[in-house]
Order: C-alpha cells, then structure tokens, then sequence
C-alpha cells in the first residue's frame, strides 16, 4: 500500500478517528474509528457499535456520518477510517459505508484516508489516501 502525502486535514481527521476507536464498542469484530468534515468544516467523530444480532450493529464510518447529520450538516467534504491492527482485513469503508458515504459526500471526488492503528498510534506505513470515486465508482442514485 503506498504511502502518500497527507496534509493538515488528513492529519486532524486521522487523529479524531483514533480517539473514537477507543470508544468503539465491540463484541465479535475489531475496534473501527472514523471521522468526517462536514460541510460547517467541523470535525464529526463515529465508532462502530456492534450488537449480537449480525447486522444490527453499525460501522464507524456511518456512525461518523450520522453525527454529522445530528448537528444540521447535509454533505460531507473528508473522511478518515481507522481501524485495529488485529483485523487482517484493509482498512477501507465496507460496501454499505461507500453507498453511504457516497449519498452525504459534496462531490465523488471527496478523499477517503485509511490507516490502521496499533497500541494507540496510527501506523504510518498503513496510510493511504483514495478518491471515493476509486474506491465506489458506481453508487445508487435514483
Ligand atoms: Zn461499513
């Protein structure tokens, strides 16, 4: 995974994602933290909050977006995910998320960075910035 050049608010919302996953509430999966600046240019945390029932939980990603909504915004400009190390998965927004970000998201060109995180720092190596559009390039819309 390369490496690229993060900038200010990379950087901000990398750090408001790896404070939220330690509130992450998990009861099968790894701790995921994730973060958005919304269109007021504030800085909007979320953490995935797992329940028994498959699928009933939710993910950091849209609990970030979800708190955005809460304090009026409708669009969102960023978005960082972090998640443990533990996982072997890649830190990337699920398909759900993607969809989801994609409906609150200003334009496809909005950039999604990802990074995991070990022992309470964010592993530098892991960072990778995408454009959504990449990562999602065929939403749903009506
Ligand atoms: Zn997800």
């Amino acid at each position: 995974m390369a490496t690229l050049k993060i900038g200010k608010t990379e950087k901000k919302l990398l750090d408001a994602s790896l404070t939220a996953l330690k509130n992450a509430y998990v009861l099968w999966g790894f701790k995921v933290g994730a973060a958005v600046v919304a269109e007021d240019e504030q800085v909007y945390e979320g953490c995935n909050v797992e329940s028994w029932v498959s699928g009933l939980g939710t993910c950091a990603e849209r609990c970030a977006v979800n708190h955005a909504v809460l304090h009026g915004n409708r669009r969102i400009n960023e978005l960082a995910v972090v998640m443990d190390a533990c996982s072997n998965s890649e830190p990337r927004p699920c398909g759900t998320c993607l969809q989801y970000i994609s409906d609150f998201s200003e334009s496809p060109q909005i950039n999604i960075v990802m990074a995991k995180a070990e022992k309470g720092k964010i592993l530098t190596k892991t960072v990778n910035v995408k454009k959504l559009a990449e990562l999602f390039p065929f939403p749903y819309k009506k």
